[in-house]
């Protein structure tokens, strides 16, 4: 079959990105989407996923060539509880519907970690739809995250697959653009692109998925030494490790072309040096909130506290308790502020006033994360705005925590604030808090919600932190989620 393009190739661009979490509860709303990052057709524009992602990439150097575009639908938000069946299906038709027939390629931005719970591979069944559309000829290329989840399903579809090789993610735009060139040598006919997978039987917790941890940093150098040997593309998807899935693991991707290069070779030695050093990454440097708040209160400088059992950067629901209810049993002299999603709380609150109220915050049982605490609250400031963020990875991208409220929270000795918002949002970085005027430095401890990527978010303020051995849908203890659904025995787990 000959696959080369006309004159004028037709590519056809737009992107699905959410990262799910299938412990988490509630579910990620088509309203919630559409407060963040959402356009169709014609109002996609370069920046509609922000202004350093994967799309801008793309955008960049397609539009620098003589390629005619089509804008098919471009919905990013941000890592969130499993995607709700009826926002994937209008997803899926939109990409779908307005791909034509005729194209001779396809670059897409996706996450590759979305999950439903009634359709366990959304891109996978995204892509097999796009791939039935558009038969065999055209060449369809994605961009990942590096903790995609890639399936069967995708690998069956596309011929071009790049992942992110930076993490904190800090290279989403060079991804993208290397996507779309290779996607663009193939339709002109200069190279004659495919993708081979290696699955890797691990799965680890994500505290040391940090390029600045050394044998994961070489991980990924290694992908660029594969580059560099004659592959267009070489990837290492360390996963999204919460997701209830059958085939939950790390792959390796190497994109060649076969007659140039040995990309199966490359792929299995990648996999084969990853594989070698699992245990490294079960290493726990984790500290009970207890012992947190008691290093923390040490001195009076900032430190941030990354709460990573209810991490909204992995799809958490973002109502841990954990924090505060250690602050309140704790008797540490320092200023402390953390976030919390409480809908009821906000709506109680909204509009009331500042007088001192009671309230009960988290809605979980006795024991649980979430587990419900009173306490005598103060609002200081009301906001119904959205959060921009300011991470070097996230630059402009929006985050919709709804109505939110700045509130202190009576302690005999410490001075306790918070955020209370009505949707899950990231915190990646101070955005959230500054939406309220807050100057983190004034603070001991600022609690983030992620396991790595808080760190380049916090940098301008401080690079002092504590991981918090909390826990919720985002435990670094994988052992203790039920992964009811895992078939293939896998390290930890049976390995
Ligand atoms: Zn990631």
């Amino acid at each position: 079959m000959n696959r080369k393009a006309k004159d004028m190739p037709v590519i056809a661009i737009g992107g699905f990105s959410i990262e799910c979490n299938s412990f988490a509860p509630n579910s990620t709303s088509l309203d919630q989407l559409r407060s963040e990052n959402f356009a169709l057709g014609d109002d996609i524009s370069r920046d509609s996923a922000g202004t350093s992602s994967e799309f801008a990439g793309a955008w960049d150097v397609l539009t620098a060539l003589p390629v005619t575009l089509v804008k098919t639908a471009l919905i990013a938000g941000t890592p969130a509880p499993p995607l709700a069946i009826d926002a994937f299906e209008f997803i899926k038709n939109e990409i779908v519907s307005r791909t034509p027939e005729n194209v001779d390629g396809i670059y897409l931005m996706l996450h590759g970690s979305a999950y439903c719970r009634e359709e366990l591979d959304p891109e996978g069944a995204l892509l097999k739809a796009l791939r039935e559309k558009v038969g065999p000829r055209p060449f369809i290329s994605i961009s990942m995250d590096l903790h995609a989840h890639f399936t069967q399903e995708m690998h069956n579809a596309v011929d071009i697959a790049v992942a992110y090789r930076s993490c904190p993610h800090i290279d989403l735009y060079e991804t993208g653009a290397q996507a779309a060139q290779i996607l663009h040598q193939a339709v002109i006919g200069n190279i004659n692109p495919v993708t081979y997978v290696e699955r890797i039987p691990m799965v680890v917790p994500p505290a040391k998925h940090d390029n600045e941890f050394k044998p994961y940093g070489s991980l990924m150098n290694l992908c660029k030494e594969i580059e560099k040997e004659g592959a267009h593309a070489a990837s290492l998807l360390t996963v999204q490790p919460w997701l209830n899935v059958p085939d939950l693991g790390w792959k390796s991707l190497v994109v060649y072309d076969s007659k140039k290069f040995d990309g199966v070779s490359a792929a299995k030695k990648l996999a084969a040096e990853a594989w070698s050093i699992r245990e490294l990454f079960m290493e726990d440097t984790t500290l009970s909130v207890s012992d947190a708040l008691t290093a923390a209160a040490q001195d009076s400088t900032l430190k941030v506290f990354a709460d990573i059992g209810d991490a909204t950067n992995g799809g958490s629901y973002g109502d841990s308790t954990e924090l505060l209810r250690g602050l309140l049993e704790s008797n540490h002299d320092m200023r402390a502020i953390f976030t919390i999603t409480d809908p009821a709380a906000v709506a109680k609150l909204w509009g009331k006033g500042g007088g001192a109220t009671k309230i009960t915050l988290g809605t979980g049982g006795k024991s649980e994360y979430n587990e419900s605490v009173e306490c005598e609250i103060k609002v200081l400031a009301e906001c119904d705005r959205k959060v921009i963020y300011t991470h070097p990875a996230a630059k402009d991208v929006t985050g919709s925590p709804g109505k939110s409220l700045f509130v202190a929270i009576s302690h005999p000795v410490s001075q306790i604030f918070a955020v209370i918002h009505q949707n899950p949002v990231r915190v990646i970085d101070a955005s959230l808090y500054e939406l309220h005027g807050v100057n983190i430095l004034d603070y001991t401890l600022v609690q983030a919600k992620s396991h790595v990527s808080f760190k380049a978010g916090f940098a301008p303020l401080t690079e002092s932190y504590i991981l918090a051995n909390t826990r919720g849908p985002t435990t670094a203890d994988l052992l203790s989620l039920d992964f009811s659904l895992r078939t293939i025995p896998t390290y930890p787990f049976d390995l």
